[in-house]
């Protein structure tokens, strides 16, 4: 049996996002940045520290794994 890291993607429902760009300034490995007005992951970069989801004030960010 091999180890793998798990297959992680961050979503960010733009429905829901209010562009406060906490989850930018928190997130420790910058996954989340600002791109012509709408906020984008880079789910490669994520360390799974999850603080993101309580953070995010309208509960727009979702982690999924598989
Ligand atoms: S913390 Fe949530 S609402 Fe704020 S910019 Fe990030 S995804 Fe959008
Ligand atoms: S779980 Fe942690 S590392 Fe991953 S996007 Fe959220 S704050 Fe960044």
């Amino acid at each position: 049996m091999t180890l793998t890291t798990n297959n992680i993607r961050i979503k960010v429902d733009l429905n829901k996002c209010t562009l406060c760009k906490k989850c930018v300034m928190y997130c420790p490995t910058y996954v989340f940045s600002l791109v012509k007005n709408k906020i984008v992951a880079d789910s490669s970069r994520c360390i799974e520290c999850y603080g993101c989801i309580p953070l995010c004030p309208s509960g727009a960010i979702k982690i999924e794994i598989s």
